[in-house]
């Protein structure tokens, strides 16, 4: 818990001087040659449906809510210090009022260095939402923000914004001059706003938080490079990705650069992005993080003792194993230090392989995934084992007590997800599937005002927060859960993608006609999936349909998970059976459809075992549950001595649909012994609703078998 330490000693609102160690957060859009048939997709979903109007009404405004200082400081004691010292709670807008009157150095800045950037990621979570649901009083309430954000601009010459930079420390802009870049975030934050100001744009069509974007992404461009540029690339990964949605965002449309009054390079944001990329690994060689320690490379850092000519041009600290910065991207073949950083990074290079196919890059990310997913994810897809650092640990170091922050689980989906539009093969969306339904829904509460940072696969005592002194993990929530519909299909021309099985309506164009989609399904909690094909007129396409390997038997790719599945999947055409013989994880239906054609998939919902290689020591003779995507705890409020309790693997289990029970969920039985061998029933539920029975229950994921 390093961060709370810090937090508790370092980050009253008010101080002037801070320490280190960092972390936060993540991002998404997508390339115009892969999205340009899909038309909007409006969620008809029985599970997702409510809980898109509970995020985008309650949860949106809550994060707001809390951002602008409406949270009880007693949730947190480092949040009560900081009130009992200052009399105010922390007010993230407060810092852009502050920079738009021209203060600089003053002392005074509200909450961590990257909270602009959690401003911006809560825009960009909110744009998405907005883009399918409109709502104004949302939108009057973002564009108020927006205001403060371009004030603030407005008041340096040059675009330059990092509220905490500039009144705390402004001469260490970018970290330079004795500062740190990787506490400050300079980078980071400014990935996190041109991200926002694209998904803003192209949820409302207006461009204020473009320009400030623009204005913003043009002096990165100047400031940052080959020499005589500066050499500096994100401390914290994140805006590699999110200057190629600027990118790609000109070059998909050209005549928007009218619309901006600032000039537009699209070409340079690529650059800018490859350069982030490519330039990790090259610095002077020090700190030595891992023998130095934190404190002591800091101090290094910040006494400018890299900024010496023997070190030759192009200078600059490394930032470590913790910022993926020990050795160059593409020598990078096991995913290394903070989990977030990691995976965020990860997620950057695959959106660039994307756009430039670069062999060195598709390497790169290839082996990024398979160590990630080979060895070192969680059941419910989480990722980062270890709190110190919060970072990944070695192959196979799996404990039940890992750490697995939500911003993590938020960073391997994207990751995940832009493999498969790179490599075009489901199994990256069953690991998609297997954090979103898992790691990353167990970020908040039934009542969607209560967060997680850590999600464990067990505790005695459970509870998520109102609100925390680094609420990283509620803007990543959003972030991801509001693109979801944007990740159901992938067309790329020559086929459409069917990977999520979330019930929509939305239309495809395929060579200049329209076909309309309608997907109808009650998944997660029951295996039928119909999709109704209708074209405006007979239309030739392959629609290639995602079927999960879970369903096939195969719990991951590498082994790493295996499960005793055995039932059939089943594909149909308009009744007609298809051979299930899945090619990189989709069946392919190519035909010439009519109105009224309907494909219909069955995949085995009945709850199944699931073990864990051998080589993860501490899960030796411990089984754990699934359903589908969907995995399962034990819970004490309804297993009496859960501690002890054996679950008999020989004895079926039951699924029942529970309509009254956490808004209607799958429950499973089964037999087991309890610690007088005895036998007993247990009763499991979905791990995403851990703590929403009963607050401060203790659960378990992982359970012995007899
Ligand atoms: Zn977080």
């Amino acid at each position: 818990m390093t961060i709370k330490v810090k937090f508790g000693y370092l980050l009253a609102i008010f101080v002037a001087t801070f320490s280190s160690t960092t972390f936060v957060s993540c991002q998404q859009s997508v390339p115009t040659k892969l999205t340009g048939g899909i038309g909007e997709v409006k969620v008809t979903d029985e599970f997702w449906g409510p809980k898109f109007d509970q995020w985008r009404t309650t949860t949106v405004n809550d994060v707001f809510d809390k951002f602008e200082g409406n949270y009880d400081p007693k949730g947190s004691r480092y949040l009560e210090r900081d009130f009992e010292k200052m009399k105010i709670t922390r007010n993230a807008f407060t810092n852009f009022d502050l920079v738009a009157e021209g203060k600089r150095g003053i002392g005074t800045h509200h909450g961590p260095p990257w909270y602009d950037g959690l401003i911006y990621e809560t825009i960009r979570g909110a744009a998405d939402f907005l883009k399918r649901f409109p709502d104004d009083s949302l939108e009057a309430r973002i564009d108020k923000y927006i205001d403060k954000i371009a004030a603030a601009q407005a008041s340096e010459p040059d675009g330059y914004i990092e509220t905490y930079t500039q009144l705390m420390e402004p001469d260490h802009r970018w970290g330079f001059n004795g500062g740190f870049l990787r506490w400050q975030h300079d980078v980071y934050n400014a990935g996190m706003l041109v991200e926002a100001a694209v998904h803003y744009y192209k949820a409302t069509g207006k461009t204020t938080l473009l320009k400030v974007a623009v204005k913003f992404a043009n002096y990165m461009y100047a400031e940052m490079g080959p020499t005589p540029k500066k050499n500096i690339v994100p401390a914290h990964s994140g805006p590699e990705e999110a200057i190629l949605k600027l990118y790609w965002l000109f070059k998909s449309e050209p005549t928007l650069k009218q619309k901006i009054n600032v000039p537009v390079y699209e070409t340079h944001y690529y650059d800018l992005a490859k350069f982030w990329i490519e330039n990790r690994g090259h610095h002077v060689g020090f700190p030595l993080w891992g023998t130095w320690g934190n404190d002591e490379s800091e101090k290094w850092i910040k006494e400018r003792k890299y900024d010496d000519t023997k070190y030759g041009d192009h200078r600059r600290p490394t930032w470590g194993d913790y910022a993926q910065d020990s050795i160059p991207v593409f020598q990078q073949t096991t995913i290394e230090g903070h989990a977030v950083r990691a995976t965020l990074l990860a997620t950057g290079v695959a959106a660039a392989a994307i756009e430039n196919r670069d062999p060195q890059y598709i390497k790169t990310v290839s082996a990024l995934w398979n160590n990630m997913v080979g060895q070192r994810v969680f059941i419910t897809g989480g990722v980062g084992a270890i709190a110190h650092d919060e970072k990944f640990g070695s192959n196979f170091y799996l404990p039940n007590d890992a750490y697995l922050e939500t911003c993590a689980g938020v960073g391997a989906g994207f990751f995940s997800q832009r493999m498969n539009q790179l490599m075009l093969d489901a199994k990256y969306i069953d690991e998609f599937e297997r954090v979103l339904y898992n790691n990353i829904l167990t970020g908040i509460s039934a009542d969607g005002e209560h967060y997680t940072y850590q999600n464990p696969l067990t505790s005695d005592h459970y509870n998520r927060w109102e609100w925390h002194d680094c609420p990283c993990c509620p803007p990543m929530f959003l972030k991801m859960v509001a693109a979801v519909p944007d990740f159901i299909y992938l067309y790329n021309t020559d086929a459409l993608y069917v990977n999520l099985f979330v019930g929509n309506e939305t239309k495809v164009k395929h060579n200049n006609k329209q076909i309309g989609l309608k997907m109808d399904t009650k998944y997660p909690w029951d295996g039928k999936v119909s999709l109704k094909v209708t074209p405006e007129s007979p239309t030739k396409l392959a629609i290639k349909v995602r079927i999960p390997n879970w369903a096939l038997g195969q719990e991951n790719p590498f082994a790493l998970y295996q499960s005793n599945m055995s039932s059939p999947v089943v594909v149909k055409v308009n009744g007609q059976s298809v051979k299930v013989l899945p090619v990189k994880g989709y069946v392919t239906i190519d035909r010439t459809w009519k109105k009224g054609d309907e494909i219909l998939v069955e995949l085995p919902m009945k709850p199944r075992f699931v073990t864990a290689n051998e080589q993860v020591k501490v899960l030796n003779g411990q089984v754990a549950i699934a359903s589908g995507p969907v995995v399962y705890s034990l819970e004490g409020n309804n297993n009496p001595g859960l501690n002890n309790l054996k679950i008999d693997t020989s004895a079926a289990m039951q699924i029942t649909f529970n309509p009254q029970l956490l808004g209607g969920v799958n429950v499973i039985t089964g037999k087991g012994i309890n610690e007088k061998s005895e036998k007993v029933e247990f009763k499991a539920v979905p791990y995403f609703a851990i703590g929403n029975i009963k607050i401060g229950d203790k659960y378990k994921v992982w359970i012995n078998s007899k």
